[in-house]
């Protein structure tokens, strides 16, 4: 057996990019004693088990510090898929992995998905009578369970200890391990008790879990736990398939059911401030023709585990709710979470924002934002007693204000909150960011609109304006002899509409200036005047009109076979009385109704289709599957990546470009322009792509380059990640992009 402690301890400088290395190379030394599942032992359960070919990223390394008996302390997004890094070791050890988990409904969720995999798995808790707790614990010391969740309270009862003293154990594996700090935003006493499994257990490895970022916490934790020498995993908080996005708080409602509309029946969490806040909201959405519940601690227990249910079994696609709604919550496919009023901190909405999307598929983060959630937030705070309360949550709303009212990306900004940055290129990304695929060229309209301004006098409101370019009615117009003016009719060719935006885009881009005293005039700004008499290009953020869902490149499924694969997998999971995504995830039938597998051996090909539910599912789906190409003739459909969203060569980038080509490096230009430097490097590449002649040499190596473009190739262009995936370690995301700029 091995020596609990002889592994080189990890401290915590080894943090970030060093840990897993040296993890990695502990695992191997030690596979190269025999000690150690291989590597194809352990993606061969991977796949068996649970249906995946590929692991996310830092989950391999942590698998194999706990395979090597480490000490793990994971800190890893919600959605990062930190239940499979203590899962999948569960099924290699010898002996009992002990999960600690702080809900109930986690727990049996946990076991109910673990157990439509065939593996061994049971929980232990309060919910259960006497007799079935003894069948279970009996169980336990029979050898038939590898996986045992329990909450907190109940591992250390002195009977649960000595149970756990009879059997053989694997881990402890620590969920939500931020509970015990008081400095988290869940602290839940019964987890201090936790510090005694150290003492009473101290050849037992223990890996502990937590999307909780700050370091606060992280210290509290180890201190805690004893876990100083402890491997620390921190993954990267960003959440690449969340699109943040924050809209004025301006006729919300209808912004809401607008966006609603669009989802069609994925799910979704509204948040709200108040319970009385949900129950209106969930009520008008209800009246409105919406699925929509309520949700908040006011309610009955049994009410709000029924609500609950009803929401994770997709019988409910909205739940309004307060924030007592959520931890615990791990239902994968929440396609979007919307503030519709302002969170207290930035913390919080990281968290409550991180519901979404647990699938790794593209979800939306939406934040309706006004000055009167502020002004009714600094009310609350004002009625807080202690001085120091107030100036924290003064401190705290003031950061969530900055954010929801930032230029520049929410995304960095975010993570910039967390200590984290951000170096992973995502293609859609933000409000903010999103828009420069919308930078269109206006030079010509601008031009119109703003001679028009200067030709009748700059004594004029928009609508004026825009009545004159388009020969409109208004008898004002021949009375002030603007019938006369040069650009009367110009503009007939473009929509009231189109010429609205464009003075609205002018307006914020700062080429007009309106007179809010004088009857909102519109008045040419300096750098107006110049882009006129300069004849500048003016290209401009056009109002949006997004689609939903940021694109990502996905096979596009059949849309009616998906359909029924949906109706089959809500009949299996109501038959088997599980929520609908322990059968299969939407990731999943999408792959499906897009690759049209025919036979088992295609099908078990499909994402999350290990051998059990091959057995249990293959014959049910592939039935509807083969039906359906055969009645339409349908043929598989091809991953078809998204436009690709090219950056304009915008000014701010050839000005980037200019300072390169004298000598520069990236990281100056950055430090020159005050831009971060994946800012500049997108500048680099938008010259490459633009045709400019960069000095490729500077940015990148010829073979790095070609090792690069020969995967390229293979994979396509997007996304970058896949890309990264296949290169392995070695390369990294600024390389990639200028690489592909150059193909
Ligand atoms: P976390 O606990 O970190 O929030 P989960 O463990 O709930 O995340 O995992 C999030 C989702 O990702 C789950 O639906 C899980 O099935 C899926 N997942 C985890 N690991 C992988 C993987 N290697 N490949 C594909 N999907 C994965």
């Amino acid at each position: 057996m091995l020596a609990v402690r002889g592994t080189k301890p990890l401290e915590s400088e080894q943090l970030r990019a060093g840990a897993f290395l040296n993890c990695r190379t502990v695992y191997y030394l030690r596979a190269m004693l025999n000690d150690l599942p291989s590597d194809a032992q352990v993606l061969d359960k991977l796949k068996s088990t649970f249906g995946y070919t590929t692991f996310r990223p830092l989950q391999r390394e942590i698998v194999g510090a706990i395979l090597a008996r480490q000490d793990v302390l994971v800190l890893m997004p919600t959605g990062g898929g930190k239940s499979l890094c203590y899962q999948l070791p569960a099924l290699l050890h010898d002996g009992v992995t002990v999960v600690v988990s702080p809900l109930i409904s986690l727990m049996k969720d946990q076991v109910d998905k673990l157990q439509t995999m065939e593996v061994p798995a049971t929980f232990i808790n309060s919910s259960l009578d006497a007799s079935e707790v003894g069948r279970r614990q009996a169980a336990v010391v029979r050898g038939a369970v590898t996986l045992l969740y329990v909450a907190p309270e109940r591992l250390v009862m002195p009977g649960f200890l000595s149970l756990l003293s009879s059997v053989k154990l694997a881990l402890f594996a620590i969920d939500e391990v931020h509970c015990i700090s008081e400095w988290g935003h869940d602290f839940r006493p019964e987890y201090r008790e936790l510090k005694r499994l150290r003492e009473l257990f101290p050849n037992v490895p223990l890996a502990a879990f937590t999307a909780t970022a700050t370091r606060r916490v992280q210290a509290d934790i180890v201190e805690q736990l004893a876990l100083e020498k402890a491997a620390i995993f921190r993954g990267n908080f960003n959440r690449p398939n969340l699109y943040y996005d924050v809209r004025p708080k301006k006729e919300a409602y209808r912004q809401l059911t607008d966006y609603l509309q669009q989802r069609g029946n994925s799910s979704g969490i509204i948040y709200c401030q108040s319970r009385a806040g949900t129950e209106n909201l969930a009520e008008r959405l209800r009246r409105d023709g919406f699925s929509a519940l309520a949700y908040h601690a006011g309610l009955e227990n049994d009410e709000r585990r029924r609500r609950q249910e009803a929401f994770i079994e997709d019988r409910s696609s909205v739940i309004v709710a307060t924030i007592a709604f959520g931890m615990g919550i791990d239902k994968p496919d929440v396609r979007f979470v919307v503030h519709y009023d302002l969170p207290k901190n930035l913390e919080g909405y990281y968290q409550e924002s991180g519901r979404a999307g647990r699938d790794g598929e593209p979800s939306d983060c939406i934040l309706f934002y006004s000055y009167s959630d502020v002004i009714r937030q600094e009310h609350w705070i004002d009625q807080k007693s202690s001085e120091t309360e107030r100036e924290i949550a003064r401190q705290q709303l003031r950061k969530m204000t900055d954010w929801a009212s930032a230029t520049t990306c929410r995304r960095r900004l975010l993570l910039a909150y967390f200590d984290d940055s951000l170096d992973c290129e995502v293609e859609s990304c933000c409000d903010i960011c999103g828009e420069p695929s919308q930078m269109v060229d206006f030079t010509r309209l601008a031009q119109m609109f703003m001679s028009c301004a200067i030709r009748t006098g700059e004594r004029f409101g928009r609508d004026y304006l825009i009545n004159v370019l388009r020969a409109g009615n208004d008898e004002r117009i021949a009375r002030n002899g603007h019938d006369k003016v040069s650009t009367f009719g110009i503009g007939r060719d473009q929509s009231v509409d189109t010429w609205r935006d464009l003075a609205e885009s002018l307006i914020q881009a700062g080429y007009l200036h309106r007179e809010p005293n004088e009857y909102n005039v519109l008045k040419i700004t300096s750098m107006g005047r110049e882009a006129l008499s300069k004849r500048e290009k003016v290209t401009l953020r056009v109002a949006k009109s997004r689609e939903p869902g940021p694109a990502v490149s996905t096979p596009q499924p059949h849309q009616e076979l998906f359909d029924q694969l949906r109706a089959l997998r809500q009949r299996l999971a109501e038959e088997r009385k599980v929520p609908a995504y322990v059968i299969f995830h939407d990731s999943s039938l999408r792959q499906m109704a897009a690759e049209l597998p025919a036979t088992r051996e295609e099908f078990a090909r499909m994402q999350g289709v290990g051998e059990k539910k091959l057995r249990d599912f293959a014959d049910d789906f592939l039935r509807v599957i083969v039906d359906y190409s055969r009645r339409t003739g349908a043929e598989p459909t091809k991953i078809t990546p998204p436009p690709e969203r090219r950056l304009e060569y915008s000014e701010s980038a050839q000005e980037s470009y200019a300072l390169f080509n004298r000598g520069l490096g990236s990281e100056d230009i950055a430090s020159t322009r005050g831009l971060a430097i994946s800012t500049i490097e997108g500048h680099l590449a938008a010259a490459i792509e633009a045709g400019e002649d960069v000095d490729i040499s500077r940015l990148i190596s010829q073979p790095k380059q070609e090792v690069i473009e020969t995967a390229i190739n293979e994979l396509g262009p997007l996304p970058l990640k896949a890309i990264m995936e296949r290169l392995g370690e070695g390369f990294t995301y600024s390389e990639l992009k200028y690489a592909r700029a150059v193909w």
